[in-house]
């Protein structure tokens, strides 16, 4: 016995969803399977003792492209500042975009991250990924992100105190090796957006799109095992169907799939502490310093205190290889001037495969199109973020369109 759909996609991740949304939107029979239990992959979230509790730090930055996609006042954002502070031997510089705080110029001006010309430096690179034309940017030539910020003369205080920690946390690496052209469309989209988290936490990103969908085209606790032209196998039976997208990790799309490659991916790790109050006026990350073993820490309450039950403050604190809470406590409380007695942990997460590697030569739109009516989509396909992963779901979505509905093309925008 066999069931039919005219689309199957595997993974209801942030690519899977947005090729179904397209798809469903088109007039398209499309069913989404999904081993884990809930829409949104990698944008998972939990209630701890009523904290909302993502797994992982991550933030949905509104610069990205396909963040458009996205109705985000149904997701009651709260916001970060766009800026960070900088910790030197014990003192904290908040180093600020002057575009949203211009009373923090004179604070970023002498802020210990180097010269003026060092500031005047950061100020031309944000100038440049900002606002020049992406063609322009990805034309330039490639590098490793450490060679591109130093070639746009970014002195060494300012590449070790701000940029490798601010970038860490974002590539989750810290040898800055990631490709220059990756580097420049992010920083386009920090300079271009405001970075914020859901009142419901990051899942709620993909419950948005599933909920667009309807339930009954999403099926959870359904794991694929083998894909073949025109047929899907999973753990309840055997579908038939005219396309099948593959949206899953790139490991797993990898074992599915034997043209794809599977990918290095990067790990990072998530401490979760509570403090009774937050030591900050505004919600801004804390930097990792030199030499610690903390990349970022940050007070998430403070962005949106939805993610508090009671007020009290929710800090989120990362590292780039794994370390025990009782390793990083000291550290997290020097972060936030508190006294490591002051921190009431609440869970520690690691994710192992938390994103591709996207080191030179950087293949920016790999093909997603494997003919037969398989396709495969996802973070690995385009850049490994939420913006990449949802792009190369738009653009499954128009490939699957121009096969099976050719004179509906242009309805998968
Ligand atoms: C801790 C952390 C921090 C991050 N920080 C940021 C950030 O700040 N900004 C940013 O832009 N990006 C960030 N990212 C990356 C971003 O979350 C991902 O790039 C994006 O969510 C990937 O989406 P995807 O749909 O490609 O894959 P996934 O989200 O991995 O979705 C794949 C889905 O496929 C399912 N699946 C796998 N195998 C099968 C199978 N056999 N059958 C059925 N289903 C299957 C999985 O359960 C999963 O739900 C971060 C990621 C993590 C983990």
């Amino acid at each position: 016995m066999s069931s039919r759909a005219e689309v199957v996609v595997v993974g209801a991740g942030l690519a899977g969803l947005s090729a179904a949304t397209r798809l469903s939107e088109a007039g398209i029979d499309v069913r989404v399977f999904e081993a884990g239990g809930h829409a949104g992959g990698r944008l998972a979230t939990e209630r701890i003792d009523g904290f909302v509790v993502d797994r992982g730090f991550q933030v949905l930055n509104t610069g990205y492209p396909r963040a458009a996609d996205l109705d985000l006042d149904a997701l009651e954002m709260g916001w970060f500042e766009r800026g960070a502070v900088v910790r030197v031997d014990g003192t904290a510089h908040r180093v600020v975009d002057p575009r949203q705080r211009p009373t923090g110029v004179v604070g970023t001006a002498t802020a210990p991250i180097g010269s003026l010309r060092d500031k005047a430096a950061l100020a031309g690179f944000s100038l440049r990924a900002g606002y020049s034309p992406v063609g322009r940017l990805l034309a330039a030539q490639e590098r490793t992100a450490e060679q591109a910020l130093r070639r746009a003369g970014i002195g060494e205080t300012a590449l070790e105190r701000f940029f490798r920690p601010f970038l860490a946390g974002v590539l989750l690496e810290d040898e800055l090796a990631t490709s220059s052209r990756y580097l420049d469309l992010l920083w386009r989209s920090f300079v271009r957006g405001g970075i914020g988290l859901p009142a419901a936490g990051m899942q709620a990103v993909g419950e948005q799109l599933a909920g667009r969908l309807g339930a009954d085209r999403v099926l959870l606790h359904t794991c694929v095992r083998a894909i073949a032209p025109g047929t899907v196998v999973t753990d309840s039976g055997r579908w038939d169907t005219d396309a099948v997208v593959v949206a899953t990790d790139p490991d797993t799309a990898a074992r599915l799939l034997p043209d794809v490659e599977a990918s290095a991916p990067r790990r990072v790790t998530t401490h979760f502490h509570v403090l009774p109050t937050s030591p900050w006026d505004a919600p801004l990350i804390v930097l990792g310093q030199p030499g610690g073993r903390l990349v970022n820490s940050v007070v998430l309450s403070d962005a949106q205190p939805r993610y508090s039950p009671d007020g009290r403050a929710l800090v989120a604190s990362s590292t780039l290889s794994p370390a025990r809470e009782d390793e990083v406590r000291a550290e997290v409380a020097a972060a936030h001037g508190v006294a490591p007695s002051d921190l009431d942990h609440l869970t520690t997460v690691t994710v192992i495969g938390a994103q591709p590697t996207a080191v030179p030569p950087l293949q920016l739109r790999r093909p997603v199109d494997l003919g037969d009516g398989v396709y495969v989509c996802g973070d690995h396909r385009d850049t490994p973020s939420i913006q990449g992963a949802m792009a190369s779901g738009a653009r499954t979505a128009r490939a699957v369109l121009r096969a099976l509905r050719p004179s509906d093309d242009r309805r998968a925008s």
